[in-house]
């Protein structure tokens, strides 16, 4: 096998210098073909075909129990490990992958106990679908102190020094602090010195790091939308929000979505759909997203015809539409146009 690998890369050699880095890059990116900047958070799910793509290893935790993770983010967290251990400070897996079902289980279990119930289950456990640890990719480290493991939330933050040195080497290995300090209004969650989240690309998360920006005001910032399928889907669930608001006026607390498919021109032309006009910088969607009504608004008042109440979620789910996002050049903005049950 190996013979035959480097015959193809000397042939191609000869032939143009365009084959080469083909081949090369091949060799070298033997990763699965996921986005590793999927985005997951509180209003944004985890792709349908996430779980059963992402390729995981075998690892454990700081109490030598089986976890796993993505396998190219346990590549580089084992590299950041060691640099780090050189420079003296010591980290340990904490948590890092949890599966949807999962979470579901511990979900319904929590809320069938008398004594927890539904309200302290919505209040302290993620949603199924909508936690980061579903991808693999979010990664909850501890720190050991003068050979002392230190996994508390407080008493971690408290650790301001260790941390600083472990931040300022994430990029390095393609990492990135996810939930910044200070910044809930932008990522839904407080401060977490220990959530880190592998994105794959050590150029990236330098810009990330050295900008100070959450994940999401990256996504947000990136101008050739076409070249990332997560700042596409991002876009779109702003543009949502707006117009939900727009729609609603202030009847609902928030919206939830999952984007399973997004045309650009050159693929709506292939479709059945191709009679709807998109431009260069737009994009047609399906999504099914949920709506949560304020509490003392009647579901009615809402008129979703095949929206279904979960008493349970207090959400309003399983509503699908199609639509197109629009660019305003002169704006230099996007927004919802055609809103609907089809075309
Ligand atoms: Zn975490």
């Amino acid at each position: 096998m190996k013979k035959s690998k480097t015959l193809l890369l000397i042939a191609s050699l000869l032939v143009t210098g365009l084959f080469v880095t083909a081949c090369d890059n091949k060799e070298k990116n033997n990763s699965a073909d996921y986005d590793y900047l999927v985005l997951v958070n509180k209003y944004s799910q985890l792709p349908d075909d996430w779980e059963k793509n992402v390729e995981l290893a075998d690892a454990k935790n700081a109490w030598d129990e089986d976890i796993k993770i993505e396998k190219n983010a346990y590549k580089q967290y084992k590299k950041l490990k060691k640099e780090l251990k050189e420079d003296g400070v010591e980290i340990e897996l904490d948590s890092v992958y949890r599966s949807v079902k999962a979470q579901q289980d511990l979900w319904d279990e929590w809320s069938a106990d008398p004594e927890k119930g539904i309200d302290y289950v919505r209040k302290f456990v993620a949603v199924p679908g909508y936690s980061e640890h579903h991808t693999g990719l979010a990664v909850d480290i501890c720190i050991k102190k003068d050979g002392k493991l230190i996994y508390d939330n407080d008493e971690m933050i408290a650790e301001r020094e260790i941390f600083v040195k472990i931040h300022k080497k994430l990029a390095k290995y393609g990492f990135i602090l996810r939930y910044l300090e200070g910044r809930e209004d932008s990522t839904g969650y407080t401060y977490e010195p220990w959530h880190l989240r592998y994105i794959n690309s050590p150029e990236i998360a330098k810009e990330i790091m050295t900008k100070e920006m959450t994940f999401e005001e990256y996504l947000n910032s990136i101008k050739d939308l076409k070249k990332v399928p997560s700042a596409v889907k991002y876009k779109i669930e702003i543009a949502l929000q707006e117009y939900f608001k727009d729609i609603y006026k202030d009847k609902i607390n928030n919206s939830r979505f999952n984007i399973t498919k997004v045309y650009t021109e050159k693929e709506l032309k292939n479709d059945t759909m191709k009679s709807l006009k998109i431009g260069k910088n737009e994009f047609a969607f399906e999504v099914t997203y949920q709506i949560q009504p304020k509490e003392e608004i009647d579901t009615k008042e809402l008129t979703i015809p095949d929206g279904e109440y979960d008493e349970d979620l207090g959400w309003v789910k399983d509503i699908h539409r199609v639509g197109v996002l629009r660019y305003n050049e002169k704006k230099d903005s996007y927004s919802i146009d055609e809103f609907g049950t089809g075309w």
